[in-house]
């Protein structure tokens, strides 16, 4: 059996998914590996959580977490929701297992004997006061390209050029707003260098490639390749060996979660050598990912898979572009986006899955909205779709017992209908090797839409049960077949129809080639019930309201909310020097005395703050600082040369409202 290894991109477990996520990368490999199975290829899913990297450790530090608990986490999350819409991943696992870092010491270990790793001495820029290198996002400054004044260490978000954190103007520690100053360290290169004639050639030559994939890779090597900083100094991460603050970076080890992953699938399988057949046995490799990743798995991953030198090279790499969502652009910040498990709270996945395939061809930009999504659902996947199977099914089972009848000679039109059945259902197939999975998602309604239009000729209602046989017979075949082209794009639905059917097994055991096998006259089929829900038309108005009303929370503060922080003016009573930069405060506010642990210990002497008044929000959830309860939060202001603390203009009353 020929061995087929998909993998998707390793979602960042640092935020919820959403359906750009889908659309782009999960769905379609997902359907792939599917259709994969069906072919009788011994094809696996694998992915897990991408759990290093700046962003996730600057996220713990700023809500006093460890990185390992964000992850966690998220990492729950992300697994639940792509689970629930249908992701039949082998493994899911999560590049904090010690195992991946086994792994990827020794794939580094490997690049340093074959000679495509090298160290340098580097200048970085260092936080003088944390005392501490600011890799990537621990930086923030000035973009040197368009000037946008907030760009990070690694990217412009702006621009989106990748940056080298060196290159901003006017750098400042996002920690302490310190600004950082250079300081040498020692780094290891990947030699990318070295690699370029080959990337060139691979890259031209691959006729598996998709042409959006090729072009944008084409498009960055003219620009020539430099070698590749893959370390760091920080704590989180897989540990450089030989090193006590020093991490691999993370696209050099995420992608290496990818082989682990797979190394633990067999290892659960209880047969370790399994994974080899895969990586190292002349299986074939396909890597799905969103647009924006396809530098990393083009030039790096490949890179570093052909440098090592033990691994197959990948077969291909699909990318999808991005999903804009009621035709505007998706945004964390403004809250406009759909998160799956909200989605999955009101509707079910195969709609879902059948739009973001559908919808436009995964080599270019696609845009959900929920009325085209409505309507999508209603005039193709119930009124075509779920119309035919409903019709067919409904007849059997009241005219024929419930048996799908035997058939008497067929005329010239059931052989055509058969011809033309087989076909669709080839034509399906090439459009899943070749990616078009919109055109094969087409495909499954001309298929229905084929099955209406052959019942309204034959018109089997005016005709005697007896005559009416054949025609029912082949429509049961096209249901059949239905349910093989729905299986790796609504897995549920084709489960559910397969079941109605009557049809033995699981409908994802079955194989293309059984498509010449008839469903046999006499099968006895289950009552049927409709596949597909119609969404109403307020259903499509309360999404939008839904939508709206999330992206406008996202963007202010409702009076009502502000109204529930209770904010007043309160007088120091008694400070406390905990550490370098801590105080414990005591404030009595009115007649209460609240206490907090106030990080101004490097700006204020404890001592000068008893009896000033100061602006104190007292309902703040309470929760142990260093070992302190702390009830409320004392306001301050904050700028380059640190912190001040925001005060009365004149002296109010302890206890005085602030609004
Ligand atoms: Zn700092
Ligand atoms: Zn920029």
């Amino acid at each position: 059996m020929k061995k087929v290894i998909v993998t998707a991109a390793l979602p960042y477990a640092n935020g919820k998914l959403h359906l750009g996520h889908l659309r782009s990368t999960y769905i379609p490999a997902d359907a792939f590996v599917r259709y994969l199975r069906m072919k009788g290829y011994d094809a696996i899913y694998i992915c897990g959580t991408d759990e290093h990297g700046t962003p996730i450790s600057v996220r713990a530090e700023q809500e006093g977490k460890s990185p390992k608990e964000v992850a966690d986490y998220y990492h729950e999350l992300i697994k639940e929701d792509l689970v629930r819409m249908g992701c039949s991943f082998d493994n899911f696992s999560r590049t904090t297992k010690p195992l991946h870092y086994e792994i990827t010491r020794k794939f580094f270990e490997k690049l340093l004997e074959r000679g495509y790793v090298e160290k340098k001495e580097v200048e970085q820029l260092y936080c003088p006061k944390c005392e501490r290198f600011l890799p990537d996002r621990y930086v923030e400054g000035t973009c040197p390209y368009c000037g946008n004044p907030s760009a990070r260490g690694d990217i412009c978000e702006a621009c989106g050029r990748y940056l080298v954190a060196t290159e901003l103007k006017d750098p400042r520690c996002i920690l302490c707003g310190t600004t950082p100053i250079l300081k040498k360290s020692e780094h290891f290169f990947f030699k990318l260098s070295a690699l370029e004639g080959f990337l060139k050639k691979w890259i031209q030559e691959n006729p598996k490639l998709p042409a959006n994939v090729k072009n944008y890779v084409l498009n960055w090597l003219r620009g020539g390749l430099r070698d590749w900083c893959i370390t760091r100094d920080m704590k989180w991460g897989v540990p450089v060996p030989g090193y006590e603050n020093k991490v691999f970076y993370v696209w050099f080890d995420a992608p290496i979660g990818y082989i682990s992953s797979t190394v633990e699938w067999a290892e659960k399988k209880g047969d370790e050598k399994a994974w080899e057949d895969y990586w190292k046995g002349g299986g074939e490799i396909y890597h799905f990912l969103g647009k924006d990743n396809i530098y990393q798995h083009a030039i790096f991953w490949t890179g570093m898979l052909k440098a090592h030198g033990e691994f197959g090279l990948p077969t291909a790499i699909v990318a999808g572009e991005f999903l804009t969502l009621e035709g505007k652009k998706m945004s964390k910040s403004r809250g406009w986006l759909v998160e799956i498990g909200d989605y999955l709270s009101r509707h079910d996945p195969d709609p879902l899955r059948y739009y973001l395939l559908a919808s436009s061809p995964l080599s270019k930009d696609a845009d959900f909205s929920w009325k085209e999504y409505a309507r999508r659902n209603n005039d193709e996947l119930a009124d075509i779709l779920g119309n035919f199977v409903h019709r067919t099914l409904t007849f059997i089972y009241k005219r024929y017992g419930g048996k799908v009848p035997e058939p008497k000679e067929l005329d010239e039109r059931d052989e055509e209908i058969l011809d033309k059945m087989k076909e669709i259902v080839q034509r399906f197939c090439e459009d899943m090797e070749s990616f078009e999975f919109h055109s094969a998602a087409k495909r499954l309604i001309e298929l229905a839409a084929l099955g209406n239009k052959y019942l309204n000729e034959k018109e089997p209602w005016k005709k005697t049960v007896e005559e009416g046989r054949t025609t029912f017979y082949i429509c049961a075949q096209l249901v059949k077949a239905l349910a093989l082209l729905m299986a790796p794009i609504m897995p549920f639905s084709a489960e559910k129809l397969w079941k109605m059917l009557g049809m033995e097994g699981s409908v994802h055991d079955q194989r293309w080639s059984d498509i010449s096998r008839p469903v046999p006259p006499g099968t006895s089929i289950g009552k049927p019930e409709p596949l597909f829900r119609k969404i109403s038309e307020s259903e499509v108005e309360e999404e939008r309201r839904k939508l709206e009303e999330r992206s406008r929370r996202a963007l202010y503060v409702t009076a009502q909310e502000f109204a529930r922080m209770d904010i007043r003016v309160g007088e120091i009573v008694d400070a406390t020097r905990i550490d370098e930069r801590r105080v414990l405060l005591k404030i009595s506010i009115g007649r209460t005395v609240k206490q907090t642990v106030a990080g101004i210990g490097e700006w204020y002497d404890a001592k000068e703050l008893v009896g000033r008044q100061v602006v104190v929000l007292t309902n703040i959830e309470p929760r142990r600082i260093k070992g302190y309860e702390s009830n409320c939060m004392i306001l301050a202001a904050e700028d380059g040369e640190g912190l001040s603390l925001l005060v009365p203009d004149r002296k109010v009353e302890r206890g005085a409202k602030v609004k």
